[in-house]
């Protein structure tokens, strides 16, 4: 059996198809600019040759239609006919209290993923077009949500909790939920695997460094805390996020700036984070490559950026008392060897000893601790897709 997994975003629509008898990608691909003009999809089947459309596509459907139409093209698709696929899997980013783990969508489910539009307004809608035109085109096969909050559902209150009048969790549920839940799952099990222990026996701290980037206090295969709060925008500091700030710059700042409410979101999400700090970009290879051409403001955009983790490393190895393993992930945790170099330097107090050769690795599984580190540092490729695929799998059988 195929799944097709599907991560629709407000005007894109990426999609993999993964052949689950043996788990491998059979294409990849992303829809951009839909409802935009100048749509344009790109599609990889693997081992043949890139194809790029470009063709106005109004909508999410049309642009689920199309993904269809290239899937089965004799030329360049991956499966004869659409009966190949037994099932689809949804990335949908937040699924509030309601789950804790991946669900077959029925009208219930679809009722808590818009219930969730109040809390999530930038991706739960967007997640919902994808899933509708997913059902409208594939009414006979299943289709399961997988959240990005579900695996963080494991918080207790004295991590999710914010210090504030309680009303406002039982009224309007503010209260921390993390995201990235799905690359923090995946990544942890392969820790596991990697330290050959038991999940539920493992403390695990990962790291998810992207452009969005959070990290995970993993304990017993229950993740206790995590950087991430009621929405993306708190923890560390990321591409264009500012992370944790005193929450009263922000009153301040719409004053100064006389920013309206949806402004200072946009400012503190879009603006800020490195992009803000260095002046140069929100990417970390520019911010790298000027502060070592002498850029002094992207260098100290650097020295804030590790100090952010190590705080936080600091943070969970306290609520953790002790950890077996550290975890880089995603675009930069994957491949960016001076950051996590600079990241675990002076952490030998914490039994952090990081080998900086072993360190020069992109994009590999492996383990860059020094031999007298009592910490294992971990490098793993993170590959949500695939958590979506074994899930839905798992599922619609
Ligand atoms: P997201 O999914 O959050 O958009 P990714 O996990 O794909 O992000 O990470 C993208 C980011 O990874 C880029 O913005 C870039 O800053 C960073 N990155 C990728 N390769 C490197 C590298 N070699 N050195 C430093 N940063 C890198």
């Amino acid at each position: 059996m195929k799944v097709l997994v599907v991560n629709a975003g407000s005007s894109s629509i990426k999609y993999q198809v993964v052949d689950m008898t043996d788990e491998s990608v059979l294409a990849v691909g992303l829809v951009d600019r839909v409802g935009i003009p100048g749509t344009t999809l790109e599609h990889k089947p693997i081992g043949k040759d890139k194809v790029l459309i470009k063709k106005d596509l109004p909508d999410h459907t049309a642009g689920m239609k199309l993904v269809l139409e290239v899937l089965v093209n004799e030329e360049y698709g991956c499966i004869k006919s659409m009966d190949e696929i037994g099932a689809v899997g949804h990335r949908v980013v937040h699924g509030g209290e309601e789950f804790a783990e991946s669900v077959v969508i029925d009208d219930r489910v679809k009722k808590v993923i818009k219930d969730c539009f109040d809390i999530a307004p930038l991706h739960n809608p967007p997640n919902m077009m994808g899933i509708e035109a997913c059902q409208e085109l594939m009414p006979n096969v299943k289709h399961v949500a997988v959240f990005d909050t579900a695996f963080h559902q494991t918080m207790e209150p004295s991590n999710f909790l914010y210090a504030l009048p309680y009303e406002v969790y039982e009224k309007f549920r503010v209260r921390r939920y993390g995201f990235h839940g799905t690359s923090h799952f995946y990544v942890s099990h392969r820790a596991a695997d990697m330290l050959g222990k038991p999940f539920d026996q493992c403390k695990i701290i990962t790291l998810h460094l992207g452009n969005g980037a959070s990290m995970a206090a993993i304990k017993d295969g229950k993740v206790i805390d995590t950087t991430m709060g009621f929405t993306p925008l708190e923890g560390l500091v990321m591409g264009t996020r500012s992370g944790d700030i005193d929450p009263a710059i922000v009153f301040f700042l719409m004053e100064k700036l006389g920013l309206s409410t949806a402004e200072a979101n946009n400012y503190f999400n879009k603006k800020s984070g490195m992009l803000g700090l260095s002046g140069v970009s929100n990417d970390l290879r520019d911010i790298l490559e000027a502060a070592a051409s002498g850029n002094q403001r992207a260098q100290i955009a650097l020295d804030v950026y590790y100090n952010r983790v190590k705080g936080y490393i600091g943070n969970y190895m306290a609520k953790l008392n002790g950890c077996d393993c550290l975890v880089f992930t995603a675009g930069v945790g994957e491949n960016a060897i001076d950051i996590r170099e600079n990241i675990c330097k002076d952490l030998d107090y914490l039994g952090i000893k990081m080998d900086v050769e072993k360190n020069k690795v992109r994009g590999k599984e492996v383990d860059v601790a020094a031999a007298d580190s009592k910490i294992k540092i971990f490098v793993i490729p993170t590959n949500e897709e695939l958590v979506i695929a074994r899930d839905t799998y798992r599922l619609s059988k």
